[in-house]
């Protein structure tokens, strides 16, 4: 059998980071079954949905490296949504029903007042046609249910195991508004069927529309794919997501200038027994990506996490794969220059301040003249090598009798107008000679 997953985000907004989370298990499940790939857009809300968005989800995929191996989009197939639908209702499981939100909530509230279940009755079954006529008559339109079975739906779930629902306590589901627009329940188990999906792997806000889905695929004749739900994700200290944890767009956190694979490295691992580390490549994550190591309690997602596997992952990048984009943020700085800074930034954009102090302009801190004007009577001519700080500071500190960090604070400061930073034998070479004595005497250079 070849594994075929789906991903269907509706375009109705930003992907964020519980999505993201989803595609990449999907992908990460496709990939080492050497299955398929597929996105969907779920984009039958026709008023929310946006080519916009749409394609900024297209865009973060492909940041992401998540590419995948087929594309549909659920607008272009409403025929064939109307074809199923016909026959669910010849079938007598898709009814017509015409009650306002009014009176189905008076129809709840007199169910809780008499400790009853809040179950839709099904008072539209009883409609004959000539009730039905008059109510369109008065220019009312219907809504259209699912009469479930009423039975109990069981199914193994990947990451849950063993489940159930009696869909006996459910209400019948809506399927098709009031305005003929289908919700995404017919259309995906219809979509599923058609491309083949053998497995549904999503969040676990699903999971109660799993026994609608599983009844409908039968009844449309299909034999419904495999579930695995996925945990919630929830915030760094177990509390929902907030605007600030998992509801932050793709966009914004490329924006900050988070690596594609921080978030892939984090994303694939927060809500597993696998420990967070970061990984160069998704071919990595495929390696040891294990469906039974997901686990059933929330996943806790840290953007100080994120950003210290940012920092880590920066750590171990070789120059030639940011060379361009270094260049591209205004930082022509060669492999020696990476290497004395990598270990100092947490997103890329960081290195723009070290490039400054090895090739701009900064303004040196300087506390005492003499000490700075004795380092600069004795800072060696070019070219500089990383001995030189070495030999240079050694020299300063005899001459000065300061040493630990009264010699190397202030020689920090004024070279780098900074009090921390990169190693100062690998800076130094960089700042060079005449740089170094214009910034000991005091001069922004
Ligand atoms: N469009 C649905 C959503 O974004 C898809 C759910 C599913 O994966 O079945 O919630």
């Amino acid at each position: 059998m070849t594994v075929v997953v789906r991903i269907a985000p509706s375009p109705t907004g930003k992907l964020h980071v519980g999505n993201v989370r989803t595609s990449l298990v999907n992908w990460l499940f496709a990939r080492k079954a050497g299955g398929k790939f597929i996105l969907r857009l779920d984009d039958t809300d026709t008023e929310r949905s946006t080519e916009e968005f749409a394609r900024g989800i297209e865009t973060d995929l492909a940041w992401l490296g998540l590419t995948h191996d087929f594309f549909a989009k659920q607008s272009d197939r409403t025929a064939v949504y109307d074809a199923a639908a016909e026959k669910l209702k010849q079938m007598g499981r898709l009814y017509a029903c015409y009650e306002t939100a009014e009176e189905l909530d008076r129809k709840r509230k007199r169910q809780q007042a008499a400790h009853k279940p809040p179950i839709y009755d099904r008072a539209a079954l009883n409609l004959t046609p000539a009730e039905k006529a008059d109510l369109e008559a008065k220019g009312r339109r219907p809504h259209w249910r699912f009469k479930l079975d009423g039975k109990r739906v069981e199914w193994n779930d990947l990451v849950r195991g063993p489940q159930q629902i009696d869909t006996a306590s459910q209400s019948d589901p809506v399927l098709i508004r009031e305005d003929g627009r289908y919700l995404y329940t017919l259309p995906s188990v219809i979509d599923d069927t058609d491309f083949g999906v053998t497995h549904i792997i999503r969040g676990e806000d699903h999971v109660t529309n799993t026994g609608t889905q599983i009844e409908l695929f039968e009844a449309l004749g299909a034999k419904a794919p495999a579930f695995a739900h996925l945990a919630l994700l929830v915030g760094a200290g177990g509390e929902g997501l907030s605007k600030r944890t998992g509801s932050l767009s793709i966009e914004e956190l490329r924006n900050d200038g988070i690596e594609a694979m921080a978030l892939n490295s984090l994303l694939a691992k927060i809500g597993t027994s696998d420990p967070v580390v970061p990984r160069a490549t998704l071919t990595d994550l495929v390696a040891d990506f294990d469906m039974g190591h997901m686990s059933r309690a929330p996943a806790h997602f840290d953007p100080a996490e994120l950003r210290a596997l940012n920092h880590k992952l920066l750590h171990g990048t070789p120059f030639e794969q940011v060379q361009k984009r270094l260049i591209e943020l205004g930082v022509p700085g060669g492999v020696a220059f990476w290497e004395a800074v990598r270990d100092n930034i947490q997103v890329l954009n960081d290195a723009k301040v070290w490039w400054d102090v090895v090739a701009g302009s900064v303004a040196p801190v300087i506390e005492d003249q003499d000490f700075a004007a004795q380092a600069r009577a004795l800072l060696p001519t070019g070219p500089y090598t990383e001995e030189t700080w070495h030999e240079w500071s050694a020299a300063v500190s005899r001459k000065a009798g300061v040493k630990g960090k009264a010699l190397y604070k202030p020689l920090r400061l004024a070279l780098t107008g900074h009090d921390h930073g990169p190693e100062m034998r690998k800076l130094l070479p960089l700042i060079g000679p005449e740089r170094a004595a214009r910034r000991l005497s005091g001069q922004a250079a």
